[in-house]
């Protein structure tokens, strides 16, 4: 199994970093992890067939992080897509599609698709199955609007991913990402402490807690990028690849 950083940008394009959407491709299972703005660019320059994909999990609605699905299922409905397709995410998921679909291809949440569209709310705390990717929701802390807020463990092919998405620092993290093979967690800021976001120096003191075997960090910011060289940990960047 392999996860593509599709995009590991922030909401302000820093770095010039695509939006957050990762890939994760194996023998039986073919998901995205969220699904920004500019993921569908993104998933054609690196050359993702898209009609292979058959879950989209979101962890918020926050533009950088949701705003693509609008262009995907465009782009399904274009190449004629069969293959069915599940969307899942927080609570509300479903007004909250047809909602920025309407605002960006107006009538476009009343097509008819040629293929089956699940749009499935998942709650939290609750493993859930989806084919044979198990997703466990955990709730994060990311603010007042754009929410319900969501980290996840997933479980695929004998290994354990799990993401943080946005969030400040919360305890849920631990036992979301507690030994997992990658953790995939946003270092938004150096040391600078904000609410809603995490700071590496916060997240590196409760690393030994979370024991996970790898750590990649994501959707940072220019205060973040501009340390890129003298940071010990592994940083992801658009189109990397990690072997799962
Ligand atoms: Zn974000
Ligand atoms: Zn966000």
């Amino acid at each position: 199994m392999q996860l593509q950083f599709i995009g590991c940008g922030d909401a302000l394009g820093s770095g010039g970093r695509s939006n957050t959407c990762f890939h994760v491709k194996g023998h039986s299972v073919n998901f995205l992890i969220d699904c920004g703005a500019s993921a569908l660019p993104a998933l054609r320059r690196f050359g993702v067939a898209r009609d292979a994909v058959d879950l989209i999990l979101i962890t918020h609605f926050h533009g950088d992080h949701f705003g693509g699905l609008p262009f995907l299922l465009l782009d399904a409905q274009f190449t004629r897509r069969t293959r069915p397709l599940v969307i899942a995410g927080p609570m509300g998921i479903e007004t909250r599609l047809a909602q920025v679909m309407e605002a960006l291809f107006e009538h476009s949440s009343k097509t008819r698709q040629r293929f089956e569209l699940s749009v499935v709310a998942v709650s939290l705390k609750k493993r859930r199955n989806f084919g044979s990717v198990k997703v466990t929701p955990v709730s994060v802390v990311h603010g007042e609007s754009g929410g319900p807020f969501l980290a996840y463990r997933i479980e695929a092919e004998g290994r354990v991913i799990a993401y943080s998405a946005d969030t400040e620092w919360t305890e849920t993290l631990i036992p979301a990402a507690r030994g997992a093979d990658l953790f995939i967690a946003e270092a938004y800021y150096y040391d600078k402490i904000v609410k809603n976001h995490l700071s590496l120096k916060t997240l590196e003191a409760r690393l030994p807690e979370i024991s996970a075997k790898r750590l990649i960090l994501t959707h940072m910011s220019d205060d973040m990028l501009g340390r890129l060289h003298s940071l010990p940990y592994v940083t992801a960047n658009d189109g990397m690849i990690v072997e799962l």
